[in-house]
């Protein structure tokens, strides 16, 4: 079975070395040394100001808005996966979704703009697939109406725009690390800001609102572990080799892929990541045969992101007809950094025979 993506697994005995030093500290979770290597390390790599490790990718966006004080509309993008709208909803805010561009897939700025009011507390958009839309349109549409920018980038670890890290934009962006993402500590995210009065609320609200024994605000347990941290420690050791080979990967499929119609593009002012591989079909019925194709090999692709966000029925009708339209016809293909060249070959003849 060839699933749409396959988790990263270092050399066991890498692993063993920092169980080993976890057992010499016996300091398992909360704030230990590890946790603060790896914070270093993340911000050294990607060269941000401040990065704050928490237990998952949904609770870095929730820290996030509660952090803000964020209560009421937040424009969201309607193409993302589900974690975006229910942190929104969880936090007890609106998503409100602006529609999508659909040649980049992320959210267009003049659809944000015309769904301002003065209700509207906070702007929540996705960098899809690593993808980036029109960031400092976004920042200045949020800086006229004075609300935060919050930048949910659980695809965009080590993606830089205009040649920095992509999580340098916004008022705050957040990653997921969870174990299906490009680099993963099992479980576990983070919330990365330039803005140092910010990272510190993050950093109380993770651990119950606490500083040393003194309680300031109602806070929640978002710490991450040292076993977590030292997944991270690894695989951080191993991203620009895994970035290289996922690189390698996509370009053979875009050789051999031949899809007919318009395709999706990547902002030309990115350095990408290579975290998905989306394939844009003409029509959904071509996007069926194809899956079909591959289920009946036992390959796995995924419907990243089915359906379109705006259309769950727990968030009430509101009609996106660009992203209803694209959940529809978009299909992540298998994509990891240990697939084979016999597998891409085999996935693209598949696929290219799914529109005879
Ligand atoms: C994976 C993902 C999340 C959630 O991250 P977790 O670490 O699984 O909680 C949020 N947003 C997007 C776009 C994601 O793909």
């Amino acid at each position: 079975m060839l699933h749409v993506t396959k988790s990263f697994l270092p050399d066991l005995k890498e692993y063993v070395g920092y169980l080993e030093r976890i057992w010499e500290n016996n300091h398992l979770t909360n704030d230990g040394p590890l946790l603060k290597e790896l914070e270093n390390k993340l911000k050294e790599y990607l060269q941000v100001e401040h990065l704050v490790f928490v237990t998952n990718g949904t609770i870095a966006l929730q820290l996030s808005l509660k952090a803000l004080q964020i209560k009421g509309d937040v424009i969201t993008t309607p193409f993302s996966y589900c974690a975006t709208s229910n942190s929104i909803l969880w936090e007890g805010s609106n998503p409100i979704f602006a529609d999508i561009n659909p040649r980049s897939l992320t959210v267009e700025s003049s659809e944000i703009k015309s769904k301002i009011t003065p209700d509207t507390k906070a702007i929540l958009t996705t960098h899809v697939y690593g993808n980036a839309g029109d960031l400092e349109a976004q920042e200045a549409l949020a800086a006229e109406h004075h609300i935060p920018l919050i930048y949910d980038g659980a695809h965009a670890f080590g993606v830089q725009y205009k040649g920095q890290s992509i999580f340098n934009y916004g008022t705050l962006s957040t990653c997921s690390f969870h174990a299906t993402k490009i680099f993963h500590t099992v479980e576990g995210g983070a919330v990365i800001t330039k803005d140092a009065q910010l990272a510190a609320k993050i950093i109380e609200l993770r651990s119950f609102g606490h500083k040393n024994d003194d309680y300031f605000s109602a806070g929640i347990n978002g710490k991450n572990s040292e076993f977590h941290a030292a997944m991270g420690l690894v695989n951080l050791s191993h991203f620009e080799e895994i970035k290289q080979y996922r690189k390698w990967a996509c370009e053979l499929y875009d050789s051999l892929l031949q899809v007919p119609g318009e395709t999706i593009r990547f902002n030309d002012q990115i350095r990408r990541n290579y975290s998905y591989y989306p394939v844009l079909f003409p029509h959904e019925s071509y996007l069926l045969n194809a899956v079909e194709k591959l289920q009946a090999v036992q390959i796995n692709p995924r419907r990243y992101f089915y359906p379109s966000l705006n259309t769950l029925r727990f968030v009430g009708p509101q009609t996106c007809p660009v992203s209803e339209d694209i959940a529809k016809r978009v299909l992540c293909l298998p994509l990891s950094a240990s697939i084979k060249e016999e597998e891409i070959r085999l996935i693209a003849e598949l696929v290219n025979q799914s529109f005879k």
